[in-house]
């Protein structure tokens, strides 16, 4: 009978509990007028003040962590519902005085363990939003994390719904040992099967994100975003430091850090990150299955470079070398603004997740015609400063590794490929090889040969060698009128056959290289003028018939 009561007012407990979290989150009750200290810079501002800034230093951008429900009234609208089962302590090492501390976490906390799930909208976007609190044990991932993970993807998949987990985690729990590290695997596993059944996985890293989180569902998600200035690590600063005896450099582990490093797709500032959220959904959620451009979209021409738009006559007489001097002309049209020219929503994304983050190939997604498609494009750079961070356009691996991960996310979501291209190669250099040019270029084309999402390539400027078409294998390939596509440079052509640079002019009549010239190899499938005219209804139509064939 005693033991019945116990049960019972354990129940009424954890009742009471739920209540109080489903309730909405109260204000601390701090007086508004009250100075609290930034934690990095040490400049005091109001509560209000604080509160006011989304709890982001307005003198140095820091961050400050968060608890459940403030993260939760920052991102979701108001009618979201907690999920878990009521958290009940458990103790499967038998942990002298885990017991004490784990109620401690529970009484001190708007959370009853480490993760919490709601199912609710974000800007009218339904998903799945998991979020950490490291006032919870540091965020440790315990069993009962690990179990709520696994349930809330398969009520996911089940409901088809995408499922965002911010991140925020020591690692892993320390008073649950080898039941701790087997959470790893368990969530790893089934964040691969969400995936899997075509589910959208995107992980939010706050500070700090570290340790067995990091090393399992933290860095798997199909998209993974950052706030500034947050810590991500395997081992932490400290262990690192203790054990190998080493000062580790300036912003080492930082979020900045680890996205030049190519293992975040994006750095998003608090303020801006449910309006990111809401863009993503979106371009996973849409329910469009074709280009649809309006009529006024599709009368539009390219009007940027007018002024140094050729006479057809001009054009007629152009010598191939004359192309090329054209197609390498600085003020040409560049692939972004191309891009920005056929598509709205372009959001970029990062990163080959692997070794770094090469600017001169971008991608990410973008709507055409209200369609998500993913969008990947070489930089050259508009000044000589950003010509020489851009390697003149000549990418590293670690770009054609990252544009092949897009691709296959887009595989994945079955959105459409664009990729525009003006690139003299890919980058020859120690680093290059050393990190596996020939292998990196050899994958993209085997991979893009295959892909069955539609995809469109074209070429605006110089399109040179393995670095191009190892962006190029696609359904069809378009070219504007003075772009060029060669095996190599004509310079480094006639320096092979003539062993003479000069001879530069008879190597590009001899090459065959002009727009005209691969239409009539059969190389290229469309040419457009310069300016533009009549692109958005070719890409839109072409995509569409696409579509269509490759779905039968
Ligand atoms: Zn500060």
């Amino acid at each position: 009978m005693k033991d019945f009561f116990n049960i019972r007012r354990t129940q009424l407990e954890q009742m009471d509990k739920l209540t109080r979290l489903r309730a909405p989150a109260k204000k601390k009750e701090i007086p508004a007028n009250v100075f609290t200290a930034c934690p990095k810079c040490g400049k005091s501002f109001t509560h209000q003040v604080w509160d006011e800034n989304l709890y982001v230093c307005p003198e140095c951008n820091k961050h400050l962590r968060l608890g459940v429900k403030a993260r939760l009234n920052l991102i979701m609208d108001a009618d979201y519902e907690f999920i878990d089962e009521p958290a009940e302590f458990r103790n499967p090492i038998d942990f002298p005085g885990y017991e004490e501390k784990w109620y401690k976490a529970y009484d001190n906390t708007d959370a009853d363990e480490a993760i919490m799930f709601v199912k609710g909208n974000i800007s009218q976007q339904s998903c799945i939003v998991g979020v950490m609190d490291t006032n919870f044990l540091m965020g440790s991932l315990g069993s009962i994390v690990g179990e709520r993970i696994i349930k809330a993807l398969d009520l996911a998949t089940r409901e088809r719904l995408p499922v965002i987990i911010f991140t925020a985690s020591g690692g892993a729990r320390m008073q649950e040992a080898i039941i701790s590290l087997m959470q790893m695997r368990y969530v790893s596993d089934a964040v691969g099967k969400f995936q899997r059944a075509g589910g959208l996985y995107i992980t939010v890293m706050t500070d700090p994100t570290t340790g067995g989180v990091t090393a399992s569902y933290a860095s798997l998600g199909n998209i993974i975003l950052t706030e500034p200035g947050t810590l991500i690590a395997f081992a932490g600063p400290r262990v690192i430091r203790d054990t190998i005896k080493q000062e580790l450099p300036e912003g080492f582990q930082t979020a900045e850090h680890l996205e030049k490093r190519g293992f975040i797709d994006r750095i998003i500032e608090r303020k801006d990150m449910k309006k990111s959220l809401t863009e993503l959904l979106k371009l996973h959620n849409s329910k469009q299955i074709k280009v649809e451009f309006s009529d006024a979209d599709l009368e539009k021409t390219m009007c940027l470079k007018v002024d140094t738009k050729s006479s057809e006559q001009e054009l007629d007489g152009l010598t191939a070398f004359g192309r090329v001097k054209k197609a390498r002309d600085p003020d040409r049209i560049s692939p972004k603004q191309v891009l920005e020219f056929l598509c709205s929503d372009i959001f970029e994304l990062r990163g080959d997740r692997l070794y770094g983050d090469d600017r001169t190939i971008c991608g990410g997604l973008a709507t055409l015609g209200g369609l998500p498609i993913t969008y990947i494009y070489t930089q050259k750079g508009d000044d000589l400063e950003s010509r020489i961070k851009l390697n003149f356009g000549m990418p590293h691996p670690e770009g054609y590794r990252k544009a092949r991960r897009l691709m296959q996310e887009a595989e994945i979501f079955g959105r459409p490929i664009l990729t525009i291209i003006d690139t003299p190669g890919a980058y020859p250099g120690i680093g290059s090889e050393n990190r596996g040019m020939g292998e990196a270029l050899a994958q993209n084309l085997r991979f893009m040969s295959a892909l069955k999402t539609p995809t469109i390539a074209l070429i605006t400027g110089e399109a040179g060698s393995g670095g191009a078409i190892a962006l190029a294998c696609t359904d069809k390939l378009f070219m504007l009128e003075n772009a060029v596509y060669t095996i190599l440079s004509p310079e480094g052509f006639a320096t092979i056959l003539w062993k003479d640079v000069s001879k530069v002019e008879e190597a590009s009549a001899n090459m065959r290289l002009t727009a005209q010239d691969m239409h009539d190899l059969k190389v290229c499938d469309q040419i457009f003028p310069d300016d533009l005219t009549g692109l958005r209804e070719a890409i839109a139509n072409t995509f569409n018939r696409l579509i269509e064939e490759k779905a039968n």
